[in-house]
């Protein structure tokens, strides 16, 4: 197509070491681009999501609006672009629209539809802040559920019936497993480790990233979204997880998109070694590469300035082995494009290298 384009950008996101996400987008004919933010990161990033869209696409007007799951590094930042900017549909989940539903879920029988519709509204008051948001300003919203599709990109990822098994499993939801507390127990051990410089030796044929990696009930429940755009696969991960992954992964194959073919793709959960496993890679990212010749995509990691676990050397190695060159934000802005204009003082970034150390257990 003559014109047709598209480009990506990850905006840094977080101080000290704690990661999230705020990526803008657009696609399509010059004159008539489709605008699309992808989680806001932190109110701070959300004021830079708004001068990145003025400045660079020329805009006041977002057109889908998404968020991939609650958590406050991804969520608070779509606050400031919902006040300063114009928006075309809101994406997110309500699951305190489906209490009766999942009340069962539930071991505390004594809770209310009413009760547990209002503590899930307490718990993720960060997306629910975006509901008000959009209700205030007539905007309508939409659950980004598999099946649904938000502007060109389809979501693979979670579909309804699974989120709502998800749920009862967030963080505080009463009765409901600690999966946040085992996870806060474990990387505060994964960063004692660390402190005691616990290395292994990688090799381009040596992988030593583990299969059984787990993450939280809330990381799972991101949205997975695919975009073939131009012929080029676009493909973003939030902090999903394993499971979330192959579960995208057997929808796309329903669908029959080639995920594996994609230009594009976002490294999940900041580059955790618990999101990702060698099995699942294969089927987004490809086969290892085992001749060690040149990346054909590019995938991106948005990671804090001074996170040591974001992203993981084994996660990276993983990516490249597969064809990927990984470049990390890391308090920068980073760029993908295709046939969109150049940037007057953007320069070209230096890919994440081979690893011949990792992170050891
Ligand atoms: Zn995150």
């Amino acid at each position: 197509m003559a014109g047709y384009g598209y480009e990506v950008d990850f905006l840094p996101v977080g101080n000290g070491d704690k990661s999230g996400d705020a990526i803008v987008l657009r696609y399509g004919e010059p004159g008539s681009y489709k605008v699309m933010v992808v989680d806001g990161g932190t109110k701070e990033s959300g004021q830079k999501i708004v001068d990145h869209i003025k400045e660079h696409y020329g805009t006041t007007h977002v057109d889908y609006l998404v968020n991939t799951h609650p958590d406050a590094d991804h969520a608070s930042g779509l606050e400031v672009v919902l006040e300063q900017l114009t928006v075309g549909e809101v994406w997110v989940h309500r699951p305190w629209e489906y209490a009766e539903e999942i009340r069962h879920w539930f071991k505390d029988g004594r809770i209310t539809d009413e009760s547990l519709a209002s503590r899930l509204k307490d718990l993720l008051s960060h997306a629910y802040r975006l509901e008000e948001l959009a209700d205030e300003k007539g905007i309508p919203i939409f659950e980004p559920y598999a099946g649904a599709k938000i502007g060109d990109f389809y979501v693979l990822s979670p579909d309804q019936d699974w989120y709502l098994e998800l749920v009862p499993q967030f963080n505080k939801t009463p009765e409901a497993r600690s999966v946040s507390m085992a996870e806060a127990v474990k990387s505060f051990g994964l960063r004692v480790l660390e402190k005691m410089a616990s290395w292994v030796d990688e090799h381009w044929h040596i992988e030593t990233l583990s299969e059984d990696g787990e993450t939280s009930c809330e990381n799972e429940s991101s949205v997975i979204l695919y975009a073939n755009l131009d012929g080029r696969g676009v493909l973003l991960t939030g902090d999903a997880g394993i499971q979330a992954l192959g579960r995208a992964c057997d929808y796309a194959e329903a669908l029959d998109l080639d995920l594996v073919s994609s230009r594009f793709i976002q490294v999940p959960h900041h580059g955790s070694r618990n999101n990702v496993s060698p099995s699942v890679l294969d089927r987004f990212v490809g086969l290892k590469n085992t001749q060690g010749t040149a990346a054909t995509k590019t995938a991106f990691v948005s990671a804090s300035k001074d996170s040591e676990v974001h992203p993981r050397k084994v996660v990276t190695n993983a990516f490249l082995r597969r064809g990927a060159d990984v470049h990390q934000t890391k308090g920068q802005s980073k760029r993908h494009s295709h046939n969109m204009p150049n940037r007057e003082g953007w320069t070209a970034s230096t890919p994440v290298p081979f690893h011949a150390q990792v992170e050891g257990d």
